[in-house]
Parts: structure tokens; sequence; C-alpha cells
């Protein structure tokens, strides 16, 4: 393990501050996470430990900087002429769900201004809390990682078990969500849980788009800055090929699937 994990939960409870989010960074045109023209807040601390993670630094939950929840809202209307009819606020991290509360008084008042609000999470909590936070998200966008529990935990040092269980929550609320998978070539291209992985999902109502995120080695830099031992060094970026072979896996279970 490259940083140590940490008390999350410990950090959740002790947030003494209810009108801030600790936040790594702010995207004011982003145009990747979620339809249209976008800011995307990528909020700080993470419970996974992705081999491919491109921010590690992202991950302390003690890093990154405290914002006020409504400057960000001002900001968001601000930017809300280039919204147009798809666009508004999307929450990445990091992973979001650790400040499940704060991000829900923070999505009610984008709701309050009429913007779109969407949350990209790799589903690590499915508690009454994180449920009421998902009310208030118009689309959640999931990242579900490995299908098979124990490549699940090999790639991000968690079970897939809550993700999977979330998941099913979102279905059974009817509200929209799309599925997201990094495809790496060695650890999660393996056709047979490809296919497993639809399978799981085939039947669902909800999810609107699969999106494929080829594995990439943009973060490698941010790893040495940090001193750390990049874990993924020698695996390769996938194929033309290996791209339209997952995607074609897909593509029997769903009708939307792209590669990003
Ligand atoms: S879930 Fe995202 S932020 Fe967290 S370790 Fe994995 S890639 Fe990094």
């Amino acid at each position: 393990m490259y940083l140590p994990l940490q008390d999350i939960e410990a950090a959740h409870l002790n947030v003494n501050d209810p009108d801030h989010l600790r936040i790594h960074s702010l995207e004011t045109f982003g145009t990747h996470d979620g339809p249209g023209i976008r800011m995307v807040v990528f909020v700080q601390g993470c419970q996974f430990r992705c081999l491919y993670c491109h921010n590690p630094d992202s991950l302390d939950v003690k890093g990154g900087i405290l914002v006020e929840i409504d400057e960000l809202v001002k900001r968001a209307v601000r930017q809300k002429g280039y919204f147009g009819d798809s666009g508004g606020v999307t929450v990445s991290g990091g992973e979001p769900l650790l400040q499940r509360s704060k991000l829900t008084t923070f999505f009610k008042k984008l709701k309050e201004q009429g913007i779109h609000t969407c949350l990209d999470s790799n589903g690590k909590l499915n508690t009454p809390d994180v449920h009421e936070l998902l009310n208030h998200t118009d689309l959640l966008l999931l990242d579900v990682k490995h299908i098979d529990d124990e490549w699940h935990q090999k790639l991000t040092k968690q079970s897939n078990k809550t993700t999977l269980q979330l998941a099913a929550y979102r279905e059974s609320t009817g509200k929209p969500m799309w599925l997201r998978y990094v495809l790496v070539p060695g650890w999660t291209d393996q056709p047979e849980y490809l296919e497993q992985w639809a399978q799981h999902f085939g039947n669902y109502k909800t999810v609107e788009k699969v999106q494929i995120i080829p594995y990439h080695q943009l973060g490698i830099h941010k790893w040495e800055a940090m001193g750390l031992i990049y874990p993924l060094i020698g695996t390769p970026i996938p194929t033309y090929d290996e791209k339209e072979r997952a995607k074609g896996i897909f593509e029997k279970y769903f009708e939307d699937v792209v590669v990003v």
C-alpha cells in the first residue's frame, strides 16, 4: 500500500464546519464528467487506493483546501448561462461520499437555482445519508472498477460489495445513472469478467450510458513527485483493438456504450 488508509469515517463524523467542503481542485468548463458543459468540483479524500490513481494527491482526507459551499453555489450561478440545457455541476474526486452531508446541502442549494447535479462516485458507502444525497442527485456516475471482488480488492484495496449495493439502490429509485469502467490491460480486460460485469447490470433500467475509460499513465509524475513508487509501471495503455473488444462485449447488453 502506497499511502496509509486513514480513519475515513471518523474524518467524516468529526467535521465541525458544515458550511465548507474540502476540495482538491475546481474545473470551470468540464466536458468529461457528465452531460454538457459543467463546473466540476473535485473533492479531497478517498477510501480506495487504486493502483492507477491519476490523482494520488487527492487521497489524503486532511489535504486540499476548505471552500465555502455558498461560494461554490455563487460560482455555479455565475456560470449557469454556459451550462445550456444539459450541463450543470458535477462533484467528483477523490471520493464525494466522504462529505455526503455537506454535499446534500450543496446539491439542495444548486437545485433551488435550477442547476443540474451530478455525482461521480466509487460507491464505497451505502447508507441512509448517502441515499439522501442521491435524492438530490440528478445523475449518478458510478465507477464499478471490477466485477470480481478479489480482483477489485487487488486493484483498489477495497471490496466492490457496497458499490454493487449502491447500484442496486439507485436502480430501485428509478433515477438515472451512467456506469464507468476503467479498462486496464491485464487487470480489468479479461473477457469473462467484462461479460459478467455487463450481465450484472444488463437488466437495469436506469443505466443510460456506459463509459469505458481507457487506462492512461498521465498521473505517474504525481506519484514520483510525492516520492511514491507507481505500481503499474510497465502496464501498457489499451490498444484500439482492446478497447473495441471491451466495447463489443458491453454493447451486447447496453444501447449506449462509449469509449471516452
Ligand atoms: S477511486 Fe478515484 S480517487 Fe480514489 S483511489 Fe481510485 S482512482 Fe483515485
